[in-house]
């Protein structure tokens, strides 16, 4: 009988639009770019995508994509282990471990599943999961599905780090899980310590680089490049669905024994369908773009610099940030999305965030930078935000 349950969730949706927190879906009537059309808004400068590489509407990869359609087909109509595994799903997972340089790696259809998929088969009851604060949702909900012990540290805090680890030290297995980039913010997390912490300690490491793999580190490899811990991280995770793409899918990648078992029992693996051909043929042919030279990686530092740069130049009080994700802090709920929205009738399109997704009283405007952007649309960007910076009277 739906009419209790109807009610009750009509007015639960009431609630959630009184206390300011629907969320209203904005439609693009283009492919992902820099420059997109919308229903409503008209044509705006994109600085919300997670398009870091600018590769969305890439000519080269939708090629790939087509001549993978036509070779092997639409879908795979299997999970992997019982028909659905192509030349092309285990050439792409070689790709991975290449260029992570880590021993093999298990796709999954997004990463949300990767980390879903990651800990309950791995970790039992006598083991502990330490897990960094602000990490990912995914994150969040596969440490639920695992029996092993949860400890939580705060964000990139090592003496708490160091704390939870001596609380765990009885436990068999210990692992340290964190995000390699923390998607509010856009710092990186400190994984040459954290790596530290579990040498000295005993534990494993997961870091889930969905948001560096292909922009932090000199060539996009991400957290491990830039400490210089390649090989050494256990456990990867990551996405397709961002910087590599930003089609869908998502990976595990690391110590060959961990990945042979997750193909085995991860349950996102086993009992979901295989990615289809033109996803993993147009992501062979990403890391044959992103590999054979460095211009996107490049050309995203170089504007991600230049934008934080004129940004505070502007006076506009910024997040420290070592990745392409810019945090413009304005600290009050209701500005943020006032600040949004003059920014749209602009024609710039950003997203303000308040709690709860972010603490209270640190309501921001994230800004994400694409190597897609030309100096001209960050310029266009800046300018705007001076404007109704000044409108606002945020900026004197
Ligand atoms: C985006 C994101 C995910 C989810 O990736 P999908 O492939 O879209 O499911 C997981 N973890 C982190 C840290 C992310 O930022």
């Amino acid at each position: 009988m739906y009419t209790n349950f109807q009610k009750y969730l009509q007015q639960e949706i009431q609630q959630i639009k009184d206390d300011g927190l629907y969320k209203n879906e904005r439609i693009i009537i283009t492919p992902q770019s820099a420059a997109i059309k919308t229903q409503g808004e008209g044509d705006v400068l994109n600085f919300c995508a997670n398009n870091y590489l600018g590769l969305a509407d890439n000519k080269e990869l939708i090629e790939a994509a087509k001549q993978a359609m036509d070779t092997r087909g639409y879908g795979m109509s299997s999970v992997r282990f019982i028909c659905g595994t192509g030349d092309i799903h285990k050439e792409l997972e070689k790709k991975i471990s290449e260029f992570f340089g880590t021993e093999d790696t298990i796709l999954y259809a997004a990463c949300f599943d990767a980390n879903g998929g990651v800990f309950e088969p791995l970790f039992t009851e006598q083991d502990a999961i330490i897990s960094d604060s602000l990490n990912h949702a995914s994150i969040i909900d596969g440490v639920r599905l695992c029996k092993a012990k949860r400890f939580r540290y705060n964000n990139a805090d090592m003496a708490d780090l160091e704390a939870k680890l001596i609380e765990a030290k009885d436990c068999r297995f210990k692992v340290i899980a964190t995000d390699g980039v923390f998607s509010m913010d856009g710092n990186v997390a400190p994984v040459d310590k954290i790596y530290e912490l579990a040498q000295k300690y005993d534990a494993l490491v997961m870091v889930d680089e969905s948001h560096s793999a292909g922009v932090v580190g000199k060539t996009g490899r991400g957290t491990t490049e830039q400490y210089n811990l390649r090989g050494k991280i256990e456990i990867l995770t990551g996405t397709l669905g961002k910087a590599f793409g930003g089609a869908v899918g998502g990976f595990t990648t690391g110590k060959k024994e961990i990945i042979e078992m997750l193909r085995q029992r991860s349950r996102p693996y086993l009992f979901s369908n295989s990615i289809p051909p033109s996803v993993a043929g147009a992501a062979i042919k990403m890391f044959e773009i992103i590999t054979k030279d460095n211009h996107l990686q490049d050309k995203l530092h170089d504007n991600t610099n230049y934008f934080v740069e004129k940004m505070k130049a502007a006076g506009f009080d910024i997040k420290p940030t070592q990745s392409a994700i810019c945090a413009v802090m304005l600290y009050d709920a209701p500005l943020s999305q006032k600040f949004a929205a003059e920014l749209s009738k602009e024609g710039i399109y950003v997203t303000g965030f308040y709690y709860p997704v972010v603490p209270k009283g640190q309501a921001r405007i994230r800004v994400q930078v694409s190597a897609a952007h030309t100096k001209e649309q960050l310029d266009k960007c800046v300018n705007a935000f001076v404007k109704i910076g000044k409108e606002l009277g945020i900026l004197k």
